[in-house]
């Protein structure tokens, strides 16, 4: 009888744990395209993982979309959703693609809290991909706004004239 006692505390505490992360995962966004940690893993290379997935950064001045001034669309590289126009596109000096605004509806913000501060965390609203972050030290003639995106995260498709 005594050994039952802490059996069945472990028992209790398992059983909180996971009624605890049920009650999580019901509060995530829910996102037209939704795929297996597995498919996705399949499908984007090792650097787009780690980016889209896991919400990670690329190293600044690493991708050759940051210098990219080119007429287009840059599009999602895990769902192909179009997020950002090249005319919204600046020179931010931090090394990632920045834009001073998002293709409206096609973006989703959550926040991030990761490394100390809040920071508006941004992803794809079609996959729910991790894309970057808003910072208010945009532009201040046009939004103000500063989308750091992490050029690994996007397809350039050229404009057709
Ligand atoms: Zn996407």
């Amino acid at each position: 009888m005594k050994k039952l006692i802490p059996m069945l505390t472990i028992c209790f505490l398992l059983s909180c744990n996971s009624s605890a992360q049920k009650k999580e995962n019901q509060q995530k966004e829910t996102f037209e395209i939704t795929k297996t940690e597995a498919e996705w893993k399949a499908e984007l290379t090792d650097k787009e993982y780690y980016v889209l997935r896991e919400a990670g950064t690329e190293r600044p001045f690493s991708s050759p979309l940051n210098k990219k001034y080119e007429k287009g669309v840059y599009h999602c590289a895990a769902c192909d959703t179009p997020l950002f126009k090249s005319e919204h596109k600046f020179d931010s000096g931090t090394g990632w693609p920045s834009f001073d605004r998002a293709i409206e509806g096609n973006v989703a913000y959550g926040t991030d809290t990761k490394i100390g501060y809040t920071r508006d965390e941004e992803h794809c609203a079609t996959c729910g991909g991790h894309l970057g972050h808003v910072f208010n030290d945009g532009p201040k003639e046009t939004t103000g706004k500063r989308h750091c995106i992490n050029g690994v995260a996007l397809k350039f498709v050229p404009a057709e004239d």
